[in-house]
C-alpha cells in the first residue's frame, strides 16, 4: 500500500475536507464507537469520568456500580465518610485524590448548583478536579452539547493525521474543532479513541490492518505487512483493558 497524503503539501481546505474523511471513514470502521464508561444520569457520568484518570474504563465500570449505589446525589457525595468512600475507589488508583474530588465536586453541586450538574463548560471546569476533558466528556455525552475529548488517543492520531502539530490538549482542541464540524464533534472523538485503543497504537499501529490508511500520512509508522498488521489489532476485551 503507497502513502497518498502529503500533509506538508495541503492547502488549508484539503486538509478540512481530509480530516472529515478520516471522520466519515473511522464510522465505518468502527461503528460501535461510544463512550466505554456505564451512567444512567449526567451526575454519574461526571462521577465515573473523574475516576477514569490513570484507570481503565473497564475498571471504573467494576466500581461504579457500588460508588453510584451508595452515593446517589450530590448531597451524598457531600456528606460521604472519606474513609468509607477512599476503600470503594481504590481499585481505580489515587483513590485518596479521587474521594477528595467526589466530595469536593457534590458540596459545589449542592452549594452553587442547586446538586444538580450544570451543562455549561464554563461552570463544568469550576469544580475540584473536573478540566475540560472531563468536561466535555461530560457535556458530549450526557447533554447532548457536542465537545471535543482530547485524551491520549485523541492527542495521539491528531498528531499522526497531520491535523495538528500541538501537544497541548486545549491546542490541539482548538486545532481539531477548526476542521470537523460542530455536530461531529463528540462522535469524532469516540471513533478516534476506538481506532486508538484497536488498531493505532502508541508504540506499533497496525497500519498494514487499517483502512485510514489512505488518508493517513503517518503510514507506515508500524509494520504495514497485512499478517504481522493483523496480530497487533486488539479486539475489544484487550482495548478496554
Ligand atoms: S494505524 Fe497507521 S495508517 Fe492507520 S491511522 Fe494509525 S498511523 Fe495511520
Amino acid at each position: 500500500m503507497a502513502i497518498t497524503v502529503d500533509a506538508s503539501a495541503e492547502t488549508a481546505l484539503a486538509r478540512t475536507r481530509r480530516a472529515r474523511r478520516i471522520v466519515r471513514a473511522l464510522g465505518e470502521l468502527h461503528p460501535d464507537a461510544r463512550i466505554a464508561l456505564h451512567f444512567g444520569n449526567p451526575l454519574e457520568l461526571l462521577i465515573a469520568t473523574v475516576l477514569s484518570a490513570q484507570c481503565t474504563d473497564k475498571k471504573v465500570n467494576e466500581v461504579t456500580p457500588a460508588v453510584f449505589g451508595r452515593y446517589r446525589d450530590a448531597g451524598a457525595y457531600a456528606a460521604a465518610d472519606r474513609e468509607e468512600l477512599e476503600a470503594l475507589l481504590r481499585p481505580t488508583g489515587f483513590f485518596r485524590a479521587k474521594a477528595n474530588s467526589l466530595i469536593g465536586i457534590g458540596t459545589a453541586l449542592a452549594e452553587r448548583f442547586g446538586g444538580e450538574v450544570p451543562g455549561r463548560l464554563a461552570d463544568l471546569v469550576t469544580l475540584p478536579g473536573v478540566g475540560r476533558k472531563t468536561a466535555n466528556v461530560v457535556l458530549g455525552h450526557a447533554f447532548g452539547v457536542p465537545g471535543i475529548t482530547v485524551d491520549t488517543h485523541v492527542g495521539r492520531l491528531s498528531r499522526r493525521f497531520a491535523l495538528t502539530t500541538e501537544t497541548d490538549p486545549v491546542r490541539v482542541e482548538s486545532d481539531l474543532a477548526g476542521l470537523i464540524e460542530r455536530r461531529d464533534w463528540t462522535i469524532a472523538s469516540d471513533r478516534m479513541i476506538f481506532h486508538g485503543r484497536r488498531i493505532c497504537h502508541a508504540r506499533r499501529p497496525a497500519c498494514g490492518a487499517c483502512t485510514i490508511a489512505r488518508l493517513c500520512p503517518a503510514f507506515g509508522e508500524g509494520p504495514t505487512d497485512p499478517l504481522q498488521a493483523a496480530r497487533l489489532v486488539r479486539g475489544d476485551a484487550e482495548a478496554a483493558r
